[in-house]
């Protein structure tokens, strides 16, 4: 087998390639490790200082894609003095290969071991990648447990938002980083090369140490938890006098001084992203409760116009996509966003190139943007997220969208000439009813009846997606209990039976959902303490893998495992999922500070049973989550300081309140 590459393979200090690649042709889909992707790096082994190895524990075709990855991948390796290369998880059919053929985890770039690297960086996205951590530590020859590791092992370091509570992983990693990466690789990157040229002084601890004293990077071996009798946390202190109480996360306030990626990995074998994605801001202060993301990236920063333009042209031009998506949490919220989509579809019409959004705000304006987007005559989907059913269970989660916002939304979509829409909630939310769930199926009966009605046509659907709630820390609802699976599969059945009731409407709602076992198994993994450690050990012993696909999951293995462990310690799987926890109980991520204030968090979820719901900051006074005095700072919006939104239609075309006057 060959691969694009411009080095040969065997010609590459420390490669595993010749044992790797007869292998390949017993395995499905061997293009994915053969690397040499437009985009990858292959620098010199020798002359590099400090060498990465970066890891998306997931397959190829999910890992490649990944943004965060990507990003520190190019920072890094713009580094002279720097060398980073990507691994990700391999699939059990070359696991088992591997392992009968002593060849370790390799990176895909140049194919060397994941041991030999000074620093191992993980990014997680969701807690379901735990597994595939210890598959890919342990095929590296890296002793699971950081306590067993010695001065040639690499430094585990996790990163991305199941970060900012490592506790579950806390024994197989040495350091966790929270929040923005770009800044935080290069720091570590300093202290690794600095101590490496003083000789290593103190081994491996004294390494940590410097990690730890920057009081951003969290070495969870030196803090020690001690629990309650009745198994809640009694506190998490250091276990030595020069490492800070509270780890603090990084962020990154300035985005247009870091335009990345630059240069986009182009994949070699179908991944599920294709395109060029720019990071049009960060951040979000919607305020949805449910939305860990939107909580730990604020405050706001918005990505100038002109910088997007720039970045979209370059890694068009550099790539060769055909697709670019304007990414953030809330796309159609960036101040400048009609300029930006008009300019780009100016820029674009006539070419080849597609443009698209991902659209989850339920108002006219997000269809104004995707027309604007689809001038080149190709139309993206439409995807809304009311997430709640009922008006009550949306006051809960604070998405303040109302029943007739949203039907008059997409059957503007419908007489704007989409055919279909999808519609994204979620079950399992705290407070909800069967009542609130069944409340989907009106809603979705009555888009169609209305679609019909002002299009004439009965070629119109629309998809109900629905999706299992999971409380995550620094979040308001992390003290929430979660409902049982078999309660969320029971409301899903009489929403399905809800639906079909109208046989005419039913036909043209489709129907998607998750069953309430893997979000169960999330909830324990996203609010678990070290305890829960020991479970993932035994769930990865007993032939775990891949958990964040539905046919690799196995909801009874994370049961049984829970049930053989947990007793130890006087808890059970209920004790971490279902059960709601008071205001004053010690969280276990309460000394990881995500900027949140905890009494905000504790106001905003009784706010929550409430049913009060809380503003956007971006348009009206701050509210004192906390965010931004603790990191000195303020929100970004718009590249001239200057308030842009609320944005009005002029001409049926939205622009800045502020342009009309
Ligand atoms: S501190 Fe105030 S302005 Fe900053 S994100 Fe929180 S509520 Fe908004």
């Amino acid at each position: 087998m060959s691969a694009p590459s411009t080095t040969p393979r065997s010609a590459v200090a420390n490669s595993v390639w010749p044992r790797l690649e007869p292998l390949l042709p017993q395995v499905a889909k061997p293009i994915q490790y053969v690397g040499g992707e437009l985009g990858a790096v292959a620098k010199d082994w020798d002359t590099a200082a400090v060498r990465w190895a970066l890891m998306y524990p997931d397959a190829y075709e999910v890992g490649l894609p990944n943004q965060g990855v990507q990003i520190l991948y190019e920072v890094l390796n713009e580094q002279p003095d720097v060398l980073a290369e990507r691994t990700y998880a391999v699939w059990p059919d070359l696991e088992r290969l591997m392992r009968a053929h002593q060849v370790p985890q390799f990176t895909i770039d140049a194919h060397r071991p994941v041991r030999d690297f000074d620093v191992f960086g993980v990014s997680f996205a969701t807690e379901l990648g735990y597994t595939n951590l210890l598959t890919a530590i342990d095929l590296a020859g890296i002793p699971l447990l950081a306590a067993d590791r010695g001065d040639a092992d690499p430094v585990v370091v996790a990163g991305g938002h199941a970060a900012f509570n490592p506790e579950p992983i806390a024994a197989f990693v040495d350091a966790a980083v929270l929040g923005d990466g770009e800044e935080a690789v290069l720091e570590i990157t300093t202290i690794v090369r600095e101590w490496k040229a003083e000789g290593s002084p103190g081994g491996r601890d004294e390494l940590l140490l410097r990690l730890a004293r920057t009081e951003s990077v969290y070495v969870p071996r030196f803090y020690d938890v001690d629990y309650l009798p009745d198994g809640r946390i009694q506190r998490v202190v250091p276990n030595r006098p020069d490492v800070p109480f509270r780890v603090h996360k990084r962020t990154t306030m300035d985005l247009d001084a870091w335009p990345y990626p630059k240069k986009p990995l182009v994949p070699l074998a179908e991944t599920v992203h294709e395109r060029y994605a720019v990071e049009i801001f960060r951040g979000c202060t919607r305020g949805c409760r449910f939305c860990q993301a939107g909580m730990i990236t604020r405050p706001v920063r918005e990505r100038s116009i002109t910088t997007v333009g720039q970045m979209v042209r370059e890694g068009l031009e550099f790539s060769g996509f055909h697709e670019v998506g304007l990414l953030s949490l809330s796309s159609a919220d960036h101040s400048e966003i009609g300029d930006m989509c008009s300019g780009l579809a100016q820029q674009y019409e006539g070419t080849n190139v597609s443009l698209s959004l991902p659209s989850t705000r339920v108002d006219a304006f997000n269809i104004d943007l995707a027309q604007e987007l689809a001038r080149n005559g190709r139309r993206t989907g439409l995807t809304f997220a009311p997430e709640g059913g009922s008006e009550r269970i949306r006051k809960v989660i604070n998405k303040m969208v109302s029943k007739e916002d949203l039907i008059r939304t997409v059957v503007t979509a419908y007489t704007n000439g989409w055919r279909q829409v999808k519609l994204y909630f979620m079950c399992g939310l705290p407070t909800e009813t069967d009542e609130d769930v069944l409340e989907i199926a009106a809603m979705a009966h009555e888009v169609i009846r209305a679609g019909r009605a002002a299009t004439g046509s009965r070629d119109i659907r629309c998809t109900v997606s629905i999706g299992g709630f999971v409380p995550k820390p620094h979040t308001p609802f992390q003290w929430a209990a979660m409902a049982r699976p078999e309660v969320i599969d029971n409301r899903l059945r009489l929403l399905k039976q809800a639906v079909n009731a109208d046989r005419s409407l039913g036909r043209a709602i489709g129907f998607r959902y998750h069953d309430g076992e893997p979000s169960l198994i999330e909830g324990l993994l996203s609010r678990g303490d070290r305890r829960v450690g020991a479970v993932i050990r035994r769930v990865w012993e007993n032939g775990g893998r891949f958990d964040g696909w539905s046919e690799h999951f196995s909801y009874q293995r994370w049961v049984e495992a829970a049930a053989e462990v947990l007793p130890d310690f006087g808890v059970d799987l209920d004790w971490y999922t279902t059960r709601e926890r008071d205001e004053l109980e010690v969280l276990p991520w309460d000394h990881l500070d995500s900027g949140l204030d905890k009494d905000w968090l504790w106001q905003d979820w009784q706010d929550a049973l409430g049913e009060y719901e809380q503003d956007d900051c971006r348009w009206t006074p701050c509210f004192d989550c906390g965010v931004c005095p603790a990191m000195d700072t303020e929100i970004q919006i718009g590249p001239t300081g200057r308030k842009l939104l609320p944005l009005t239609p002029v001409n049926g075309l939205r622009v800045p309140s502020d342009a009309q006057q």
